[in-house]
């Protein structure tokens, strides 16, 4: 079951409160349409209907795929908890991340049936390889894979 509050959010342009829809838990099999908008990255997206400003909302949340027997715990603020999981949820790969793009890979990935460790050592293995040729922070995302 998807689960969605409603918050007050002040518009930092026009100083303007809105309800800004949040879903603090995501089912992909029940509700598909929030897969895709998180595929899409527009989960997230936010736009003050006073004066038109835009931003990028992040917010807790955890994405839950039964299909692929997969959780991911979003965590913009990156902070950690101790809790620990129930037995309903042990069978299920979990992982938490810091923001929505994170979020996005680590679903392809186990979408893909793929190892995410693998993949993050894939992913640090060319980022090292890329830095010594670029200035400044490089950041790798999976994205597909195909049999080639
Ligand atoms: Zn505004």
């Amino acid at each position: 079951m998807s689960t969605k509050i409603q918050k007050d959010i002040v518009c930092p342009a026009c100083g303007q409160t809105q309800k800004l829809e949040m879903y603090t838990s995501v089912n992909a099999e029940e509700n598909p349409e929030l897969r895709r908008d998180i595929l899409r990255e527009s989960m997230f997206d936010w736009e003050c209907r006073h004066c038109g400003y835009t931003a990028q909302m992040a917010y807790p949340m955890i994405y839950h795929d039964p299909m692929n027997a997969f959780m991911i715990c979003l965590r913009p603020s990156g902070a950690v908890s101790g809790a620990e999981p129930i037995p309903a949820v042990r069978a299920l790969k979990k992982r938490s991340v810091k923001n929505p793009q994170e979020l996005k890979e680590k679903i392809l990935i186990f979408e893909a049936g793929l190892d995410d460790a693998a993949v993050e050592l894939v992913k640090n293995a060319i980022v090292t390889v890329v830095r010594k040729n670029l200035d400044g922070n490089v950041h790798a995302y999976f994205c597909a894979a195909t049999e080639e």
